[in-house]
């Protein structure tokens, strides 16, 4: 197949390219994101391949129908950025890399929690200028918490296993128990109780309709003062302004998240020239008890030869004709 990529970097085309070497796929790497406008530019080919930001709405697809792509791979996990019914509507098949490392996930999000209860950040800068003061470092035993984790599937379950090593007391909410959470011990109860109960909570569902802005104020009203909020999933299930005032208040003790809901402006380029549009991110930043990291929790090369292998293996599949496992479509 001939597969044109959108919002490629470097990465991409050296991991695709190395992983493609024995497959029969023409690879066309293009830099800009994927909208109605570049659409067109995949014109001869059968397949486009897209990532998270990439704006896969029922414009950009009737545009992409219309020069004859067939297939849109999604070299990630998520795929809330595309329009399914309108890709249904004009017979697209959309497939997607449902696992390539929950361990890469479920690690930076462990990684966000240390740094940000001992404000490595913080620690890190001043040292380097030779300040070693402790004043405002002080952190706390993450032994003994409870930990709330919303979402369970393949990352969830790897973060329940890591706070289970911290000696933690694990809470989960989901639409759906899963059995290998509840085998290392943890607890699954109503959201309510898990918000009331938990010294940190993490989350790991995906965007939906039904999930966006699942911590909103009420949410954030019901949690415990002084929690930690994580969020390495998407970004718009955190309603920010919100969020903001709980981290004004005190109700929110840190938060660290890798993804943001305006993120698609912001992440993924080298924006230190310019000057910072979006008020309520520049506000985020302001805090000493908020670190932000811009969605690189999947971003090891473990997880790179993975989403690489699985996107061309699903395209490979298609191509003969066989149906893929890792199709995604609409449910009505
Ligand atoms: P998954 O599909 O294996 O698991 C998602 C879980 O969320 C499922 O158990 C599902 O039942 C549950 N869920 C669905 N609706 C829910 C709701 N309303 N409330 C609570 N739980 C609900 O997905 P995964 O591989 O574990 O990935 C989780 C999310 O992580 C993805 O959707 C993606 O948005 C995000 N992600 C982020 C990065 C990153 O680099 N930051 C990388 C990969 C994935």
């Amino acid at each position: 197949m001939q597969v044109t990529f959108f919002s490629t970097k470097s990465y991409d085309e050296r991991y695709f390219t190395e992983e493609c070497l024995e497959c029969d796929h023409q690879l066309i790497f293009h830099e800009f994101k994927l909208n109605p406008d570049s659409a067109k530019l995949a014109a001869g080919s059968d397949a486009v391949c897209a990532f998270v930001n990439d704006q896969l709405d029922r414009a950009t697809l009737e545009v992409l129908s219309g020069a004859g792509v067939r297939v849109v791979a999604m070299r990630c996990a998520g795929f809330n950025n595309v329009d399914l019914e309108a890709a249904a509507d004009l017979n697209l098949q959309v497939v997607r890399v449902p696992a390539y490392s929950p361990y890469a996930v479920a690690e930076h999000t462990l990684g966000l929690l240390l740094a940000l209860n001992r404000r490595l950040y913080r620690s890190y800068n001043r040292v380097r200028e030779g300040n070693f003061s402790l004043q405002g470092l002080v952190g706390f035993d993450i032994h003994g918490l409870t930990v709330g984790i919303i979402g369970t599937g393949t990352i969830g379950v790897e973060v329940v296993r890591l706070f289970n090593g911290f000696g933690c007391k694990v809470l989960c909410f989901d639409v759906h128990e899963n059995q290998r959470a509840i085998d290392l011990g943890a607890d699954y109860v109503d959201m309510d109780t898990l918000l009331s109960q938990s010294d940190i909570v993490s989350l790991h569902c995906p965007l939906f309709q039904s999930t966006h802005h699942l911590i909103d104020s009420a949410a954030i009203a019901k949690m415990k003062h002084g929690v930690t909020l994580l969020n390495t999933s998407r970004g718009a299930l955190i309603d920010t302004a919100a969020v903001i005032e709980g981290l004004k208040c005190g109700r929110i003790g840190n938060l660290g998240i890798d993804v943001y809901e305006e993120e698609d402006n912001l992440f993924f380029e080298d924006q230190s020239g310019e000057v910072m549009q979006d008020d309520v991110f520049a506000r985020l930043l302001t805090f000493p008890n908020v670190m932000i990291t811009g969605h690189q929790a999947f971003f090891t090369s473990n997880a790179l030869i993975q989403i690489a292998r699985t996107t061309l293996q699903n395209l490979t599949d298609i191509e003969k004709g066989g149906d893929c496992a890792n199709q995604v479509k609409a449910t009505k």
